[in-house]
Protein backbone atom coordinates (compact mmCIF):
# COMPACT_ATOMS: atom_id res chain seq x y z
CA UNK A 1 0.00 0.00 0.00
CA UNK A 2 1.39 3.62 -1.04
CA UNK A 3 -0.09 6.61 0.44
CA UNK A 4 1.33 9.96 -2.06
CA UNK A 5 0.75 13.19 -0.78
CA UNK A 6 -2.81 12.27 0.43
CA UNK A 7 -4.65 15.33 1.61
CA UNK A 8 -8.38 15.31 2.99
CA UNK A 9 -10.87 18.32 3.71
CA UNK A 10 -14.64 17.66 4.27
CA UNK A 11 -15.82 20.50 4.03
CA UNK A 12 -13.02 22.68 2.08
CA UNK A 13 -12.48 24.73 5.43
CA UNK A 14 -9.98 22.35 7.50
CA UNK A 15 -7.16 19.64 6.30
CA UNK A 16 -8.30 16.02 8.46
CA UNK A 17 -5.28 14.89 6.75
CA UNK A 18 -2.32 16.89 5.54
CA UNK A 19 0.35 15.86 2.98
CA UNK A 20 0.10 12.29 4.23
CA UNK A 21 2.66 9.70 2.69
CA UNK A 22 2.76 6.32 3.75
CA UNK A 23 4.34 3.03 2.50
CA UNK A 24 3.09 -0.07 4.11
CA UNK A 25 4.70 -3.39 3.44
CA UNK A 26 3.24 -6.74 2.27
CA UNK A 27 2.43 -9.03 5.21
CA UNK A 28 2.83 -5.43 7.68
CA UNK A 29 0.56 -5.14 10.97
CA UNK A 30 0.75 -1.52 10.81
CA UNK A 31 -1.18 0.53 13.48
CA UNK A 32 -2.47 3.74 12.83
CA UNK A 33 -2.61 5.40 16.72
CA UNK A 34 -3.34 8.73 17.84
CA UNK A 35 -6.05 10.61 19.95
CA UNK A 36 -9.76 11.73 18.66
CA UNK A 37 -9.91 13.47 15.90
CA UNK A 38 -6.38 13.00 14.70
CA UNK A 39 -7.48 11.86 11.33
CA UNK A 40 -6.76 7.94 12.02
CA UNK A 41 -10.33 6.87 10.66
CA UNK A 42 -10.30 9.47 7.64
CA UNK A 43 -7.28 7.67 6.80
CA UNK A 44 -8.73 4.43 6.73
CA UNK A 45 -11.48 5.17 4.65
CA UNK A 46 -9.54 6.28 1.88
CA UNK A 47 -8.05 3.55 1.65
CA UNK A 48 -11.07 1.28 2.26
CA UNK A 49 -12.74 3.83 -0.52
CA UNK A 50 -15.61 4.94 1.02
CA UNK A 51 -14.47 8.50 1.24
CA UNK A 52 -12.18 10.28 -1.58
CA UNK A 53 -9.35 11.96 -1.28
CA UNK A 54 -9.14 15.66 -2.01
CA UNK A 55 -5.56 15.10 -3.21
CA UNK A 56 -2.90 12.37 -4.26
CA UNK A 57 -2.84 9.42 -4.95
CA UNK A 58 -3.34 5.93 -3.17
CA UNK A 59 -1.85 2.58 -4.91
CA UNK A 60 -2.00 -1.09 -3.66
CA UNK A 61 -0.17 -3.19 -5.38
CA UNK A 62 1.99 0.07 -7.49
CA UNK A 63 -1.61 0.99 -9.20
CA UNK A 64 -4.13 3.87 -8.13
CA UNK A 65 -6.85 2.53 -6.33
CA UNK A 66 -8.56 6.28 -6.71
CA UNK A 67 -11.06 5.90 -8.75
CA UNK A 68 -11.42 1.88 -8.18
CA UNK A 69 -15.39 1.43 -5.87
CA UNK A 70 -14.94 -0.12 -2.31
CA UNK A 71 -16.26 -3.57 -2.97
CA UNK A 72 -13.57 -3.47 -6.09
CA UNK A 73 -10.31 -3.15 -3.82
CA UNK A 74 -10.01 -7.05 -2.51
CA UNK A 75 -10.04 -5.26 0.95
CA UNK A 76 -11.36 -6.88 4.45
CA UNK A 77 -12.59 -4.74 7.12
CA UNK A 78 -13.39 -4.84 10.62
CA UNK A 79 -15.30 -2.73 12.94
CA UNK A 80 -16.23 -1.57 16.42
CA UNK A 81 -19.57 -2.23 16.31
CA UNK A 82 -19.40 -6.34 14.21
CA UNK A 83 -22.36 -4.92 12.23
CA UNK A 84 -23.78 -8.58 11.90
CA UNK A 85 -26.89 -9.17 10.71
CA UNK A 86 -29.16 -10.25 13.86
CA UNK A 87 -31.88 -12.08 12.13
CA UNK A 88 -29.45 -14.52 10.67
CA UNK A 89 -27.11 -17.19 11.62
CA UNK A 90 -23.48 -16.86 12.18
CA UNK A 91 -22.77 -19.19 8.78
CA UNK A 92 -25.20 -17.44 7.20
CA UNK A 93 -24.15 -14.11 8.24
CA UNK A 94 -20.43 -15.12 6.89
CA UNK A 95 -22.12 -16.55 3.59
CA UNK A 96 -24.56 -13.68 2.85
CA UNK A 97 -20.98 -11.38 1.05
CA UNK A 98 -20.71 -14.62 -0.84
CA UNK A 99 -24.44 -15.39 -2.28
CA UNK A 100 -24.26 -11.83 -2.89
CA UNK A 101 -20.99 -12.57 -5.58
CA UNK A 102 -23.64 -15.41 -7.28
CA UNK A 103 -21.22 -18.37 -5.47
CA UNK A 104 -21.97 -22.13 -6.07
CA UNK A 105 -23.47 -23.61 -2.84
CA UNK A 106 -20.47 -26.22 -2.40
CA UNK A 107 -17.36 -23.03 -3.14
CA UNK A 108 -19.47 -21.42 0.30
CA UNK A 109 -20.21 -24.02 2.43
CA UNK A 110 -16.38 -24.71 2.10
CA UNK A 111 -15.57 -21.24 2.74
CA UNK A 112 -17.49 -20.56 5.74
CA UNK A 113 -16.58 -23.95 7.23
CA UNK A 114 -12.76 -22.68 6.58
CA UNK A 115 -13.30 -19.07 7.82
CA UNK A 116 -14.94 -20.45 11.08
CA UNK A 117 -12.13 -22.87 11.70
CA UNK A 118 -9.53 -19.70 11.70
CA UNK A 119 -11.39 -18.47 14.02
CA UNK A 120 -12.38 -21.21 16.18
CA UNK A 121 -15.99 -20.82 16.53
CA UNK A 122 -17.03 -24.07 14.29
CA UNK A 123 -19.52 -25.27 17.10
CA UNK A 124 -20.86 -22.23 17.05
CA UNK A 125 -22.21 -21.60 13.01
CA UNK A 126 -25.98 -22.41 13.72
CA UNK A 127 -25.75 -19.72 16.43
CA UNK A 128 -27.69 -16.11 16.03
CA UNK A 129 -25.20 -12.97 17.13
CA UNK A 130 -26.93 -12.39 19.94
CA UNK A 131 -26.57 -15.79 21.31
CA UNK A 132 -22.81 -15.16 21.55
CA UNK A 133 -20.68 -13.32 23.86
CA UNK A 134 -18.88 -10.35 22.49
CA UNK A 135 -15.52 -11.49 21.90
CA UNK A 136 -17.38 -14.39 19.67
CA UNK A 137 -18.96 -11.74 17.89
CA UNK A 138 -15.98 -10.13 17.24
CA UNK A 139 -14.60 -13.14 16.01
CA UNK A 140 -17.20 -13.62 13.85
CA UNK A 141 -16.34 -10.22 12.58
CA UNK A 142 -13.23 -11.01 11.99
CA UNK A 143 -13.86 -14.16 9.47
CA UNK A 144 -16.43 -12.37 7.66
CA UNK A 145 -13.29 -9.82 6.96
CA UNK A 146 -11.23 -12.79 5.77
CA UNK A 147 -13.92 -14.52 3.54
CA UNK A 148 -12.56 -13.48 0.71
CA UNK A 149 -9.31 -14.39 1.37
CA UNK A 150 -8.24 -10.47 1.26
CA UNK A 151 -4.64 -9.36 0.98
CA UNK A 152 -5.75 -6.56 2.85
CA UNK A 153 -7.62 -6.40 6.06
CA UNK A 154 -8.41 -2.99 7.69
CA UNK A 155 -9.45 -2.85 11.23
CA UNK A 156 -11.26 0.39 13.18
CA UNK A 157 -10.82 0.07 16.86
CA UNK A 158 -11.97 -3.73 16.76
CA UNK A 159 -12.19 -4.37 20.49
CA UNK A 160 -12.82 -0.87 21.46
CA UNK A 161 -16.45 -2.38 22.87
CA UNK A 162 -14.87 -5.36 24.85
CA UNK A 163 -13.57 -5.40 28.25
CA UNK A 164 -9.88 -5.80 29.37
CA UNK A 165 -9.21 -8.98 29.77
CA UNK A 166 -11.73 -9.91 26.83
CA UNK A 167 -9.14 -7.27 24.42
CA UNK A 168 -6.01 -8.56 25.54
CA UNK A 169 -7.03 -11.94 24.10
CA UNK A 170 -8.84 -11.01 20.93
CA UNK A 171 -4.93 -8.73 20.76
CA UNK A 172 -3.53 -11.89 20.75
CA UNK A 173 -5.67 -14.06 18.51
CA UNK A 174 -5.94 -11.23 15.95
CA UNK A 175 -2.34 -10.95 16.00
CA UNK A 176 -1.58 -15.03 15.24
CA UNK A 177 -4.34 -14.94 12.58
CA UNK A 178 -2.20 -12.05 10.92
CA UNK A 179 0.90 -13.79 11.66
CA UNK A 180 -0.46 -17.48 10.53
CA UNK A 181 -2.27 -16.12 7.21
CA UNK A 182 0.71 -13.43 6.33
CA UNK A 183 -2.34 -10.50 5.42
CA UNK A 184 -1.00 -7.10 5.50
CA UNK A 185 -3.40 -5.23 8.56
CA UNK A 186 -3.71 -2.10 8.70
CA UNK A 187 -5.31 -1.11 12.29
CA UNK A 188 -6.76 2.01 14.02
CA UNK A 189 -6.71 2.58 17.26
CA UNK A 190 -6.09 5.50 20.41
CA UNK A 191 -4.87 2.55 22.96
CA UNK A 192 -1.21 2.79 23.07
CA UNK A 193 -0.47 -0.30 24.89
CA UNK A 194 -2.52 -2.01 21.81
CA UNK A 195 -0.54 -0.42 19.58
CA UNK A 196 2.68 -1.08 21.19
CA UNK A 197 2.20 -4.91 21.72
CA UNK A 198 0.42 -5.99 18.25
CA UNK A 199 2.18 -3.95 15.75
CA UNK A 200 5.20 -4.24 13.22
CA UNK A 201 5.14 -0.37 12.97
CA UNK A 202 3.10 2.17 14.23
CA UNK A 203 1.95 5.74 12.82
CA UNK A 204 1.76 8.25 15.24
CA UNK A 205 -1.58 10.66 14.17
CA UNK A 206 -1.98 14.39 14.99
CA UNK A 207 -4.05 16.84 13.61
CA UNK A 208 -3.99 15.16 10.35
CA UNK A 209 -0.26 14.16 10.16
CA UNK A 210 2.10 11.87 11.14
CA UNK A 211 4.45 12.40 14.36
CA UNK A 212 6.31 9.38 13.67
CA UNK A 213 6.62 6.51 12.55
CA UNK A 214 8.42 3.47 13.64
CA UNK A 215 8.70 -0.15 15.10
CA UNK A 216 6.96 0.20 18.57
CA UNK A 217 9.81 0.12 20.53
CA UNK A 218 11.51 3.09 18.90
CA UNK A 219 8.75 5.08 19.99
CA UNK A 220 9.44 5.19 23.80
CA UNK A 221 13.25 5.06 23.34
CA UNK A 222 13.42 7.28 20.45
CA UNK A 223 10.52 9.87 20.25
CA UNK A 224 10.63 12.10 17.53
CA UNK A 225 8.41 14.62 19.06
CA UNK A 226 6.93 16.11 22.47
CA UNK A 227 4.01 15.16 21.50
CA UNK A 228 5.18 11.47 21.01
CA UNK A 229 6.97 11.71 23.98
CA UNK A 230 3.59 12.77 25.85
CA UNK A 231 1.23 10.58 23.97
CA UNK A 232 3.16 7.38 24.51
CA UNK A 233 3.79 8.15 28.07
CA UNK A 234 0.39 8.98 28.86
CA UNK A 235 -0.68 5.27 30.02
CA UNK A 236 2.49 3.49 30.14
P1 LIG B 1 -11.60 8.87 16.52
O1 LIG B 1 -10.56 8.08 17.25
O2 LIG B 1 -12.42 9.73 17.42
O3 LIG B 1 -12.41 8.07 15.56
P2 LIG B 1 -9.94 9.75 14.33
O4 LIG B 1 -8.51 10.00 14.62
O5 LIG B 1 -10.31 8.48 13.67
O6 LIG B 1 -10.77 9.96 15.65
P3 LIG B 1 -11.37 11.02 12.21
O7 LIG B 1 -12.61 10.27 12.50
O8 LIG B 1 -10.62 10.68 10.99
O9 LIG B 1 -10.38 10.99 13.44
O10 LIG B 1 -11.75 12.56 12.18
C1 LIG B 1 -10.82 13.58 11.87
C2 LIG B 1 -11.54 14.91 11.81
O11 LIG B 1 -12.45 14.92 10.71
C3 LIG B 1 -12.37 15.23 13.04
O12 LIG B 1 -12.20 16.56 13.37
C4 LIG B 1 -13.79 14.93 12.60
O13 LIG B 1 -14.68 15.76 13.27
C5 LIG B 1 -13.75 15.25 11.12
N1 LIG B 1 -14.70 14.40 10.37
C6 LIG B 1 -14.72 13.04 10.33
N2 LIG B 1 -15.70 12.60 9.51
C7 LIG B 1 -16.31 13.70 9.01
C8 LIG B 1 -17.39 13.90 8.09
N3 LIG B 1 -18.03 12.86 7.52
N4 LIG B 1 -17.74 15.19 7.82
C9 LIG B 1 -17.09 16.24 8.36
N5 LIG B 1 -16.06 16.11 9.23
C10 LIG B 1 -15.67 14.86 9.55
Amino acid sequence: VRFVNVQKTYDSERLVVRNLSLNIARGEFLTLLGPSGSGKTTTLMMLAGFEPATHGEILLNGKSINRVPPDKRGIGMVFQNYALFPHMTVAENLAFPLQVRSMSKVEIKKRVNAALEMVELETLGNRRPAQLSGGQQQRVAVARALIFEPELVLMDEPLGALDKRLREQMQYEIKSLHDRLGVTIVYVTHDQSEALTMSDRVAVFNDGEIQQLSRPADLYEKPATAFVADFIGENN
